[in-house]
């Protein structure tokens, strides 16, 4: 096989053993959307979306049409697909083609559904959707009605518009209601409650447009490892006549999001998650060089004693961020070496002068296994782990183990 030396292993049981955990945390009285878009955080979205789906998962949650497309044809478990980030002009006869639901809140997300509908001979409330609404991330979603202190019950006109739009003739049906937290992981924050009762001012007004869906859902990895909110969740879902759902992304690959304060139980439970993913590399060159000599572009590490260096098949082109030069350490042998000045695009350095056995072909752990974590790597570059993990580029293949 012809394959440069760089790729990612993905742990099926690993996968399969934090969505199992997942789903048993959230509780009968819970589902689970199981958040794979973004190449399922990395890790290959044609790998893990027809495990998760295999697994049982009823739900997954994609970004947008085209990876919904993809994550269509991967499963043959025939998961329901929720478009995460709602829709671009043209996409709407695309969705439906793939039986992908979208979450709306723009007017013209429901006009050009409706249009697609009508073109395919589609009869009323045939085409399920999931309304969101802004309760303060001010991200994306219909506005909720300002209810702080006196302001309860405000009028919301966006969103009343919106509902007036599921009458019984359309080919629309409301399905799901959701929101997004903006700070889950800082238990019982102030933010929540604050979104928490507008999303219970927004039900109102859909309970008083008499208007039924099955789902409410909110809440991700944190809000699910977490926990302590849950039960204020399940009565506001409970009584607008809904299922609560949760969804859940970064968890599923075993990383849990930090809280704060630390040490609650939410971090105990962090302990049940295992990390999905291994990068990995080769050494595909050895040399050594005199004290004094620089290294890499601009010499920005200067050799202090007679240095022995490795060159490994990774760069910033495969996603190994340019910051981590210098700073990062990954594991060759058992143990860490640092990288030596600057990361290439192609290619980048490492100081093997303490581990004398590496040798040409020796697998080196970027990420993963051995070597630090995203969570170590995000904090070398001022980042989080969802973006590490991310931003492994695309030619990095990803492969199955175990
Ligand atoms: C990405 C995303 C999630 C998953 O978030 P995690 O923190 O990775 O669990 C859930 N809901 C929405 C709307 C998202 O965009």
């Amino acid at each position: 096989m012809c394959i440069r030396p760089t790729w990612v292993e993905i742990s099926r049981h690993r996968l399969l053993a934090n969505y199992r955990y997942l789903r048993q945390r959230a509780g009968r009285s819970a589902d689970l959307l199981a958040v794979v878009k973004a190449d399922a955080y990395g890790h290959g979205l044609v790998h893990c979306a027809p495990l998760i789906s295999g697994a049982g998962a009823e739900w997954l949650g994609i970004t947008s049409v085209e990876e919904g497309i993809r994550a269509r044809s991967a499963c043959a478990a025939r998961p329901r697909i929720l478009v995460i980030s709602g829709l671009w002009h043209g996409e709407a006869a695309g969705a439906l083609a793939h039986n992908l639901t979208p979450v709306v809140w723009e007017q013209f997300h429901l006009d050009e559904l409706e249009a697609a509908a009508r073109e395919r001979g589609l009869g009323p409330r045939s085409v399920a959707v999931h309304l969101e609404i802004d309760t303060g991330m001010a991200r994306q979603g219909v506005a909720a009605p300002y209810c702080a202190g006196t302001e309860r019950g405000t009028e919301a006109p966006a969103l009343k518009n919106l509902l007036a739009r599921f009458h019984p003739q359309s080919a629309l049906r409301l399905e799901g209601i959701m929101t997004h937290f903006s700070a889950a992981e800082s238990l019982s924050s102030v933010e929540f409650k604050r979104q928490m009762a507008r999303l219970g001012a927004a039900l109102d007004h859909v309970i008083a447009a008499r208007l039924e869906f099955r789902w409410l859902h909110a809440g991700a990895s944190a809000t699910l490892m977490g926990g302590q909110d849950l039960p204020a969740m399940s009565e506001l879902a409970a009584k607008a006549g809904a299922r609560l759902m949760l969804r859940p992304g970064l968890a599923l690959y075993g990383y849990a999001p930090r809280f704060s304060p630390p040490g609650t139980p939410a971090d105990e439970a962090a302990t049940h998650l295992q990390q999905v993913l291994a990068w990995k590399t080769r050494v595909v060159s050895t040399h050594s060089i005199p004290g004094g000599e620089g290294v890499s572009y601009n010499s920005t590490f200067l050799a202090r004693r007679p240095t022995r260096l490795a060159l490994i098949a990774v760069g910033y082109a495969d996603g190994l961020n340019r910051l981590l030069s210098n700073r990062a350490s990954l594991s060759v042998r058992g143990q860490r070496v640092p990288i030596a000045g600057r990361i290439c695009m192609d290619q980048c350095l490492l100081d093997v002068t303490d581990v004398p056995a590496v040798e040409l072909g020796d697998e080196v752990v970027i990420l993963g296994g051995h070597a630090m974590d995203a969570y170590e790597h995000a904090d070398l570059i001022d980042s989080i782990p969802w973006e590490v993990l991310c931003d492994i580029g695309p030619r990095v293949p990803r492969m199955l183990v175990d």
